[in-house]
């Protein structure tokens, strides 16, 4: 395994900062493993390790809403790289504690400038979405996403769910390898949602927790979002580098919405702060740095790519792997599933390496005869 030594800030003398034996515990109650079955820690992490501008400094305060570099590289990868929004600065954006912290801020943000609006959550779905929404005292409703037959999207269940909401209500979408199913619309039919959210009146926020990991290529993994900016919604973004850069514990994500100008962008990302001030303050500095200089960098950032895409390999390999073994055992039953998903599970698929896929084709198997 390698040695996390990015983690250990150049002043060993600070007391503030985790010692190299706490981080290594929050990174392995991560959910990514690699084929041996431990955390992994990329390179591209690694590489810019003493490096890193500013860890001598890691006790000072962030602005309220951030790294700004750190915030502008975020917004390049869900936005695009020559986005005109971020040309004509219309994202108000802030630095947040991850996708759950940036999924809590939205909540609030929803509730105090939109009172009477509720949210709608897919079925399943991430379970903390309920509890992050019923704390910001948004009601809740939930939209049909998986059709247990087909182990499937069950579109037309939740193309009527968008037509029947209320005018205005915000959907809360995945853009990528949807947890827990790992079921994504195929481009035809975000196209549609996309269509009639618009015709609604709705406001789509995407939660991408997962961006690399559904294709191997961020890029790829944002088209959903790309279409959407395309058919000209207002939308709002929760992002993390939990999964992505392996960056579980450090807790470093971004809230963006989109607004009508620059102008209200700045009003908007005022207010975010003003619901950040009283929670936290300022977000944590030193993932940020880390990120900023991963994305800032051409070098690393190449690096850092590869490595999402080994990840997501790692995943989709695995499962090739337990679709085979799981067929060869001849249970009359279709496995088709297994591959046609990103991951049927995510827990599970991260913990399935070439030494122990074998042993859980067979038992589930067993299971299920
Ligand atoms: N969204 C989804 C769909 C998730 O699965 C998770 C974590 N499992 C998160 C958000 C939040 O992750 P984090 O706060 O660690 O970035």
């Amino acid at each position: 395994m390698h040695n996390p030594s990015f983690l250990v800030p150049n002043n060993p003398s600070s007391s503030n900062c985790a010692s190299r034996h706490d981080f290594f515990f929050f990174f392995i109650n991560g959910a990514y493993r690699d084929d041996n079955g431990k955390p992994s820690f990329l390179s591209a992490l690694e590489k810019q390790s003493g490096e890193l501008p500013g860890t001598r400094t890691c006790e000072e305060y962030l602005p309220m809403g951030g790294s700004v570099k750190m915030v502008e590289e975020t917004l390049k990868l869900a936005y695009g790289e020559d986005s005109e929004f971020i040309k004509d600065k219309r994202i108000a954006a802030v630095q947040a504690l991850s996708g759950t912290g940036a999924c809590r801020l939205f909540a609030d943000f929803q509730k105090r400038f939109s009172p009477d609006s509720q949210i709608y959550i897919p079925v399943p779905t991430w379970a903390n979405y309920h509890n992050i929404w019923r704390d910001a005292h948004v009601p809740q409703r939930t939209y049909h996403y998986y059709h247990p037959e087909s182990k499937g999207l069950d579109f037309a269940a939740l193309m009527d769910n968008v037509k029947n909401a209320p005018n205005g209500s915000f959907f809360l979408l995945h853009a990528c390898a949807h947890n827990p199913t790992g079921v994504d619309p195929s481009e035809d039919q975000w196209r549609e949602i996309s269509y009639q959210i618009k015709v609604k009146g709705h406001f789509p926020f995407f939660d991408m927790a997962y961006q690399g990991f559904a294709s191997g290529d961020p890029e790829r993994d944002a088209k959903a979002i790309r279409m959407f900016l395309e058919d000209g919604h207002a939308i709002g973004i929760a992002q993390s580098y939990a999964k992505n850069m392996g960056l579980y514990g450090q807790r470093v994500g971004c809230l963006s919405v989109l607004c009508e100008d620059e102008k209200q962008a700045i009003a908007v990302k005022s207010q975010l702060q003003q619901l950040a001030r009283p929670m936290y303050s300022n977000p944590p500095v030193h993932g940020a740095l880390v990120v900023s200089t991963i994305l800032g960098d051409p070098e690393l950032k190449s690096l850092w790519l590869k490595e999402v895409k080994v990840m997501a390999n790692q995943i989709i390999g695995m499962r090739t792997a337990l679709r085979e073994n799981l067929e060869k055992l001849g249970l009359p039953l279709s496995w088709k599933h297994i591959t046609k998903q990103v991951w049927s599970n995510f827990i599970l698929l991260a913990g399935v390496t070439t030494g122990n896929v074998g042993y859980l084709a067979n038992a589930i198997n067993e299971v299920t005869k």
